[in-house]
């Protein structure tokens, strides 16, 4: 599980996240929701302490990330890498590597960061992207892939590394519409096996029938956090309201 609690955020002056506090429960969904500007991103990257956030203090597991003691000193850059090997990120951008294959895409961290010896690393490649749909694309390099299989891929090297959270910063916005649907069903297939997971997105179909929590953010404020059919079918707040009237 992740304990966020009473977490701040400045950038500058600029306060970005105001005392947020949210449960994220084990082998469940939570969706983060809001206008462009409120703050998602900013939240999602301060659970793996990619944003610093300045304030509060964030758990995993039980483990206080990016700080020795709650207001405390910055934890060691060792320590943070350790904490960090159990936690997977999916971007919009795929970031994979140009010059390499699917399989060597997904190996990578394996052999880098595992230490696991390439023809294991290889294995487990294939099996990740099998797993994913792509058996049959393992030896294709990203530019003979299309955006929603190279995102596909990038799910596959996340999951290959045995995270216990997965984080998703819109993972379905830099895609042609056609290909949202199959990045979305291999998220789904994921939520199924009970991975913990953390989704900011723009697909509110995704948020009805995935999400097991809903949070909306407006202006670095959480706003309201509720199971998806409150929030998204019958939201009290008029922030909500009014968000959720863009969409239809
Ligand atoms: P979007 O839906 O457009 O991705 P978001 O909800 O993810 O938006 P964030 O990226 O978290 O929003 O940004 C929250 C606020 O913090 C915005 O007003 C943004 O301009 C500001 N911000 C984000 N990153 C920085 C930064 N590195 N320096 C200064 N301000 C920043
Ligand atoms: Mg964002």
């Amino acid at each position: 599980s992740v304990e966020i609690r009473a977490v701040n955020k400045y950038y500058g002056p600029f306060h970005a996240l105001k005392n947020i506090s949210l449960s994220i429960p084990p082998s469940k969904v939570t969706c983060l929701i809001g206008p462009s500007g409120s703050g998602k991103s900013t939240l999602l990257r301060c659970i793996n302490f990619l944003e610093e956030y300045d304030a509060g203090e964030i758990r995993i597991d039980g483990n206080l990330i990016g700080y020795d003691s709650p207001g405390g000193r910055k934890m060691s850059a060792k320590k943070l890498r350790e904490m960090r090997r159990s936690i997977g990120m999916v971007f919009q951008q795929f970031n994979l590597w140009p010059h390499m294959t699917a399989q060597e895409n997904v190996a990578e961290g394996l052999i880098r960061v595992r230490g696991i010896a390439k023809p294991e690393a290889m294995k487990r490649a294939a099996d990740a992207l099998a797993k994913v749909g792509l058996g049959d694309k393992i030896a294709n390099h990203p530019s003979r892939l299309s955006g929603g299989q190279q995102q596909r891929v990038a799910i596959a090297r996340a999951v290959a590394m045995e995270p216990k959270l997965m984080l998703f910063d819109e993972p379905t916005s830099a895609l042609d519409p056609e290909l949202v649907g199959e990045v979305l069903n291999v998220m789904k297939a994921l939520a199924n096996e009970g991975m913990t997971m953390v989704v900011v997105t723009h697909e509110m179909g995704f948020a009805a029938h995935v999400a097991d929590q809903v949070a909306f953010l407006e202006k670095g404020e959480l706003v309201g956090v509720d199971e998806p059919a409150k929030i998204l079918h019958h939201p009290e707040d008029p922030r909500i309201q009014a968000f959720l009237r863009t969409y239809h």
